[in-house]
């Protein structure tokens, strides 16, 4: 399958060069000074919260009144100076791990899509960009475009334009999926093990979040186990190393058969559980890189659980679009109260893959039933619908069944005592 657009919401950017307007110059050159006033705002502000970087609304209430009394332009453009001085100043902290101004030379500035429009002349192909730069008063780049993917790209909605001094990128927004999206999202997270779904109804309704869901998925895990384990007598025993070949090629080939299988029941079954929702998933184009360092004998074993597999089977079995949100942060932050996630190093291993410890909730979570949260409310997020777990009702409803109960060492018990009415609550496993 080669989809042109490969999950929804996907961007793509095409650049086209043109020569800026005198006008246009002297509005990138305003729009710098206003992005070096609005870092100096931004950086003062966190100084004075511990460090803590302003979001761009927040930043906006505080730059306003002088961009409003000194900036001769539309008050809209205010916003992406706001999010772009936000934007440089986490980058910086990124970088030099600590808080500084962030020198700003380049002219370039982002105009969001109510400031602009295109329009195309269907007879002679010249695209028009008309860019409002004061009420009523605008500016016009005019360009004919000759980029081989322009006609594909177009296709999506013109999210936001870029101006710099000497070229124009055009951001096309894929619209949404020919599939609908679901009232009801789910976020799953595929482990060896499980595969842990978290339901979030919404819909128009309100948000809120249902029961978490286990459902076991032994048997791939013991049919990879299984295959490589005989694949490992088979080097071992069988000397003429074509045969040997040979017979490595049957098992790879039957384990494949096998476990396609399986995943087949298990996809199917998610699809047939959850009939008009849409499934989250991790986008797991990084989770190589994602994952800790575990050891070669877990790398073996992520590499050979086939996620995208199973992606890829519930994307084409369910009526809805499916979301592939990015994982950055799934596994270190905490869904309920934002605050960093701490998997204890001093329990025996095989628990401690299964634990998330929260201090700031003070509990100790079950890893993949809070990592399917985390997931679900990053899909929620990218349906233009975040809400916050530990402020919801419905959290408080469900909480209990996030939390781990599994036999606890003693210093993890002591690292987030767990609490009372938790340490009772059953565990939903479904087989
Ligand atoms: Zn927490």
């Amino acid at each position: 399958m080669n989809h042109l657009w490969k999950s929804l919401r996907q961007k793509r950017t095409i650049a086209i060069r043109y020569e800026p307007s005198a006008q246009l110059l002297s509005y990138l050159s305003d729009m710098r000074d206003a992005t070096r006033m609005a870092l100096a705002h931004a950086l003062v502000d966190a100084k004075l919260n511990d460090g803590k970087i302003p979001s761009p609304i927040r930043l906006r209430k505080k730059t306003r009144p002088w961009f409003v009394s000194s900036m001769p332009y539309a008050r809209h453009h205010i916003n992406p100076v706001c999010s772009k001085a936000v934007a440089l100043l986490r980058a910086y902290r990124k970088r030099h791990k600590r808080l500084g101004l962030p020198s700003l030379e380049k002219l370039s500035m982002r105009i969001d899509g109510e400031l602009f429009k295109m329009t195309k002349d269907e007879d002679d192909g010249q695209v028009t960009i008309r860019v409002t730069v004061r009420p009523h008063e605008y500016e016009f780049i005019k360009f004919r475009p000759n980029h081989k993917k322009w006609d594909a790209y177009s296709k999506g909605r013109l999210g936001e334009i870029t101006l710099t001094d000497s070229r124009l990128l055009l951001t096309f927004v894929k619209g949404l999926a020919t599939k609908p999206l679901g009232d009801q999202l789910v976020g799953v997270d595929l482990n060896f093990a499980t595969v842990d779904c978290t339901p979030i109804d919404g819909g128009h309704q309100k948000m809120m979040i249902r029961h978490p869901v286990t459902i076991p998925t032994g048997n791939i895990e013991h049919i990879q186990d299984s295959f490589s384990r005989r694949r490992r007598r088979l080097q071992l025993h069988v000397r003429n190393p074509e045969k040997r070949a040979r017979k490595l090629e049957e098992t790879r080939g039957r384990q494949r058969c096998r476990v396609r299988d399986a995943l087949q029941k298990l996809t199917t079954d998610l699809v047939r559980r959850y009939p008009n929702a849409t499934f989250v998933f991790e986008d797991l184009k990084h989770i190589k890189s994602r994952q800790p360092k575990k050891g070669r004998r877990f790398r073996a074993r992520l590499n050979r659980w086939p996620y995208r597999m199973a992606q890829m089977m519930v994307d084409y079995k369910s009526p809805m679009a499916t979301l592939y949100p990015t994982p950055r942060g799934t596994s270190s932050k905490c869904p309920a109260c934002g605050g960093k996630i701490e998997h204890p190093t001093r329990i025996p291993s095989d628990i401690r893959w299964r634990v998330s410890v929260c201090p700031t909730c003070g509990v100790n979570y079950d890893r993949n039933r809070l990592a399917s949260l985390a997931i679900a409310c990053r899909g929620a997020r990218l349906c233009g619908r975040p809400f916050s777990v530990s402020e919801d009702a419905s959290w408080h409803l469900v909480r209990d069944e996030y939390l781990w109960h599994g036999p606890v060492a003693g210093e993890t018990a002591m690292i987030a005592g767990g609490t009372e009415e938790g340490a009772n609550a059953p565990k939903e496993v479904l087989s």
